[in-house]
């Protein structure tokens, strides 16, 4: 994985994006938590169940019927998100989604089960420049700080910087006023 809060990011960058007529405040928090939430497998190996298992690490939670799944689940708790269904589902989904496809361009461990049940296969992108994070080890060796270095270059850099020219193209754009919703 790149490091657990790399993934939220992406939510982050997005709701930043596109403003937050289109994603309420609440809809992004829930898209940082489910962008993480894939990581929660790491229990797998407390309970003694093998990384290449289809639900060990990077097994059955970081696969696309996973995400959709949250998805389902975030349109349910739509009222509360303060969105529509459908903006819940697309947003949680593609949140959850965003996690297996970093994982995927990660330089190590195994690849992620993307078409899980379908397929057990463990699928990598061809493309890895990002360094993967150590699994439980400090974030402060030496070894974290080149993960970071990485990430910071690969993920929140282009993430961040594509989302402030989204938000700054949104602004030149919206500087009519807008019917209020
Ligand atoms: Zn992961």
């Amino acid at each position: 994985m790149p490091t657990i809060f790399t993934h939220a990011v992406v939510p982050l960058a997005l709701g930043v994006a596109l403003g937050r007529r289109a994603i309420s405040p609440r809809l992004i928090a829930a898209g940082m938590f489910v962008s993480m939430a894939p990581d929660f497998d790491t229990v797998a190996f407390r309970l003694g169940i093998a990384y290449a298992d289809q639900f060990g690490h990077r097994g059955a939670s970081h696969s696309l019927l996973f995400a959709l799944m949250i998805g389902m689940l975030g349109a349910i708790a739509a009222p509360w998100l303060r969105t529509t269904r459908w903006r819940a589902l697309l947003f949680l989904s593609f949140c959850t989604a965003s996690h297996p496809l970093l994982d995927a361009l990660t330089n190590g461990g195994l690849g992620v089960a993307l078409l899980w049940p379908w397929s057990h296969e463990r699928i990598f992108a061809s493309w890895r420049p990002i360094a993967v994070s150590p699994i439980g080890a400090g974030f402060f060796s030496q070894r974290g700080l080149a993960v970071l270095w990485s990430e910071l270059q690969w993920v929140w850099l282009p993430v961040l910087g594509i989302a402030c020219g989204a938000w700054g193209l949104r602004r030149r754009a919206g500087g009519r006023p807008t019917i209020a919703s």
